[in-house]
């Protein structure tokens, strides 16, 4: 897909699962099981999927998964693969070697949005594109690095320290413009300033919608993860960007959807709903 300059791809970054009534919040299961089936431990699956946005001059990454070298009781917990190197062979398929990425933008520094940040290599975590400035927003940063006792699970701080180390952190203050295609919006309910990554050219735009709305069945508004440190904000950050998501068409990209990419959406005398699904992204 083609927005601007840019040139707009998905990229299968791993998958895990984490229990449905924490991904759903209020919302009973006898309704979300309808779209997310749960396993016999009441998890639903979800996939990390990053987004690769590349032009002749960069080559972006938009959050790194849930990476790789994760211990046994992890891996238990999360139904997650202990040696996931799915980032690293999907970018290999579109021609990408882990030093060609120079930008990467963190939405946030949960565990599954910048796993593979690192690689665990002659043991220790490195970064795991060396020539790359990593971008995130700095009030998320201070809670990441003095994190809640709600929150602090969410935070595992080998997962980007090494990138502090390494001076390759870049903090951005609000809602800032990467550039003349790629912004930030900013939302403080699922977590302290997570930045959604908006890529517009004034006539097509796709919105990185991170955990906003990490599936697609979270479109209607009562549907909010029971993680969220503050859901009426997350409620009223949903209302101000579905009704500008349909007044200007915006494709949404679901970071964690098992199977829907993106969709555009629609409201009516029942709410906000999807209209247009892609499982793929669209030319
Ligand atoms: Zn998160």
């Amino acid at each position: 897909m083609q927005i601007g300059k840019y040139q707009l791809e998905e990229i299968n970054a791993g998958s895990l699962s984490l229990d449905g009534g924490a991904m759903f919040g209020v919302v009973p299961k006898t309704l979300w099981q309808r779209s997310n089936p749960a396993d016999e431990l009441n998890r639903v699956a979800l996939k990390t999927r990053s987004l690769l946005v590349r032009s002749e001059s960069k080559i972006i990454l938009v959050d790194t998964g849930i990476g790789n070298n994760w211990d046994e009781k992890f891996c238990r917990i999360y139904g997650v693969e202990e040696q996931n190197l799915e980032l690293i062979s999907s970018l290999k398929e579109n021609g990408i070697a882990r030093e060609d990425v120079t930008d990467v933008l963190l939405t946030h520094l949960h565990f599954d949005h910048t796993g593979g940040s690192v690689i665990f290599s002659n043991g220790k975590y490195e970064p795991a594109f060396p020539n790359a400035k990593y971008h995130v927003q700095k009030r998320h940063f201070e809670l990441a690095i003095n994190p809640t006792e709600k929150d602090k699970a969410s935070f595992i701080k080998d997962r980007f320290n090494p990138l502090i180390e390494n001076n390759m952190l870049k903090f951005i203050d609000g809602e800032a413009e990467f550039d003349d295609n790629i912004s930030f919006v900013v939302s403080n309910g699922h977590t302290n300033s997570m930045q959604l990554v908006k890529v517009s050219d004034g006539t097509k735009t796709l919105l990185y919608s991170a955990d906003l709305f990490p599936f697609a069945s979270h479109i209607p508004l009562p549907y909010i993860m029971a993680y969220d440190i503050n859901p009426l904000i997350t409620l009223s950050d949903k209302k101000r960007i579905l009704s500008k998501a349909i007044e200007e068409e915006w494709i949404l990209f679901f970071e964690h959807d098992p199977e829907i990419v993106a969709a555009t959406v629609s409201q009516n005398l029942h709410g906000y709903g999807i209209d247009k699904v892609f499982e793929v992204l669209p030319e």
